[in-house]
């Protein structure tokens, strides 16, 4: 009776904690809140991880709840948005996106390797150049989305997509693998540059990760 009572209460407490289980968890910040002082400020930051990427974190959740979506990875869903809700794709973006975009940057300075500069310069002619598309691209995104850096069929791409699309999801035009990526919603800037998004990109690029966008380009040619 006891054996039976303690398997009862075993099978109950597996069953409860599925059900709690939440698919995708909010990954940590490799850093403080106010580490990226003063490019991003701490609010912004606080702001951005705690409630805007947890949002997308809970609403993913929600949104692949009791469907076949539930035992997939995130990369397996990117790619199979065909016929998939709308809160599925934004809130799967908005997860992989914020999740890519907090790795890219750091809050100790980083020089591009010359292994990096030597492809980036292959590619788009030169650093500054590859630089300034890219900014172009992010300043020029209307209302809110991102700009990325991706491999594509073994080159080096310069891309943008809307509201939390991005590169991975078979539902874009531009296909490729991110290994840079730029949020320019306004939620990740507006506290602190208001309207000017040119001003929060120039700066962007002292917080730039570059050792992490090498280690992500190698990843892809593995
Ligand atoms: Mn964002």
């Amino acid at each position: 009776m006891k054996l039976k009572t303690l398997l009862i209460t075993g099978l109950l407490f597996v069953a409860v904690s599925n059900q709690l289980k939440a698919q995708f968890t909010l990954p940590d910040l490799p850093y403080g809140y106010d580490a990226l002082e003063p490019v991003i400020d701490k609010e912004t930051m606080a702001l951005h991880h705690g409630k805007h990427h947890a949002g997308y974190v809970s609403n993913l959740n929600a949104a692949i709840k009791g469907t076949a979506l539930e035992t997939r990875s995130l990369d397996q869903i990117l790619g199979s948005l065909k016929g998939a809700s709308l809160a599925v794709r934004n809130n799967a973006g908005g997860h992989y996106n914020h999740s890519l975009f907090w790795k890219i940057m750091s809050p100790k300075s980083t020089e591009p390797s010359a292994a990096l500069v030597k492809l980036i310069s292959k590619d788009f002619g030169s650093m500054d150049a590859f630089k300034s598309a890219f900014a172009d691209s992010a300043a020029k995104r209307f209302g809110s989305g991102w700009a990325w850096l991706i491999v594509q069929d073994g080159k080096l791409k310069i891309s943008s997509t809307p509201n939390q699309d991005n590169p991975l999801m078979d539902v874009v035009a531009e296909k490729g693998t991110p290994v840079l990526a730029l949020d320019v919603w306004e939620h990740a800037y507006y506290l602190k540059y208001q309207n000017k998004r040119a001003d929060y990109i120039s700066s962007w690029w002292k917080v730039v990760n570059w050792k992490a966008v090498e280690e992500l380009y190698n990843q892809v040619k593995k």
